[in-house]
């Protein structure tokens, strides 16, 4: 198949992309390159079967596919909120556009979602039947908005137009290819505890996430988008819990840092817990993570070290 790919240099997409080019398909990336990185796709640059489209979402495309990945959308807080107009137009014209491409060329749009549909949850794990705590005028409002608007335009393609479609909700992903400044807590963390500089915890760190490793996600990615069984929307995630404070001494064990744990201030509507519920992805899909967060960090780890080396 050819396959296209929106925010392929980035985290995710840059493993998709290598996933899928592994499985013998074509890949167009399309980026405008705001937190995707050039590095994140310099080895497959060269295989004949990868195409590089430098454009920005927002912006219409014609491209010939049969499959679109929508995963172009900063991710991390600190960046979503950087150019928070410019965030939510991603989110919104960007589905639209990708909706609009899917149903002109007949192809099947695969949405990446959030947990953050979910807000600050009070329903706990959570699964996909809750609507959501979401402040709709916050600081994540941008971000969380923008997704929830996104999957309804996803629906609406499929209702109104017979758009085939799929939506992937995804909680904490972490992995190589994240951006050393991206603000997220594990790269944050991780790069902190290997220059030996304190450790920002945000508020008492008694706040919880699930933490997955990238290649468990990609294979939900890739289950979702080849059966015909559900359309989502559908939770990915590892349901391990765990607090923020654990998760910094975990880092500070793994890497033998000699860095200290300080408190910052917790960012307004920041959710005091998170955890998915994967029972849907379980059973129809067969998906669970398989790497635990030990097992997901060694490589993560080792990912930094060597850039950070190499600077
Ligand atoms: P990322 O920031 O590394 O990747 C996003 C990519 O989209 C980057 O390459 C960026 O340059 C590109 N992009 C941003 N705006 C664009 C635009 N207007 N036009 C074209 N390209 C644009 O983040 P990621 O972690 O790889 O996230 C990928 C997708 O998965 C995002 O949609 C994100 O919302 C979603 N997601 C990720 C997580 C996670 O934990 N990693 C959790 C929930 C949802
Ligand atoms: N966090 C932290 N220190 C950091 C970065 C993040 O304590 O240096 C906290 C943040 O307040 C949140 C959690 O870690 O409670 C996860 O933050 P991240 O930005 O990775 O993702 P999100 O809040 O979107 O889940």
């Amino acid at each position: 198949m050819r396959i296209l790919i929106t925010g392929g240099a980035g985290f995710l997409g840059s493993h998709l992309s290598q996933r899928l080019l592994n499985e013998g398909h074509e890949v167009i990336c399309m980026d405008n390159f705001f937190t995707g990185r050039k590095r994140n796709i310099l080895p497959l640059m060269d295989h004949s079967d990868f195409e590089l489209i430098r454009h920005d979402v927002t912006d219409p495309f014609k491209v010939e596919c049969d499959q679109i990945y929508n995963l172009a959308c900063p991710a991390s807080p600190v960046h979503y909120q950087y150019n928070a107009i410019k965030t939510i137009k991603t989110s919104v014209m960007g589905a639209i556009n990708c909706l609009g491409l899917g149903k002109r060329v007949n192809a099947r749009v695969f949405q990446a979602s959030t947990s953050e549909v979910y807000g600050d949850p009070s329903v706990h794990p959570q699964t996909e039947g809750y609507w959501g705590n979401v402040n709709p005028i916050g600081i994540r409002s941008c971000y969380d908005e923008g997704k929830r608007c996104a999957e309804t335009l996803f629906m609406d393609y499929h209702r109104q137009n017979g758009v085939d479609v799929r939506i992937v909700r995804i909680f904490n992903t972490y992995g190589p290819n994240m951006c050393p400044d991206d603000g997220r807590v594990v790269s944050n963390f991780i790069v902190q505890a290997l220059q030996g500089r304190d450790i920002t915890v945000y508020g008492a760190g008694q706040q919880t996430r699930s933490f997955c490793y990238c290649d468990d996600l990609i294979d939900g990615f890739v289950k979702l988008m080849n059966q015909d069984e559900a359309i989502g929307p559908i939770n990915m995630g590892n349901p391990g819990e765990f607090t923020i404070l654990e998760l910094a001494e975990k880092v500070i064990q793994m890497t033998g840092s000699q860095s200290k744990i300080i408190h910052e201030a917790l960012p307004s509507d920041d959710p005091k817990q998170r955890q998915p519920d994967i029972t849907q992805a379980r059973k129809v899909l067969g998906w669970e993570p398989k790497y635990s967060l030990e097992d997901g960090l060694k490589p993560t780890i080792e990912y930094f070290d060597q850039l950070l080396s190499a600077e």
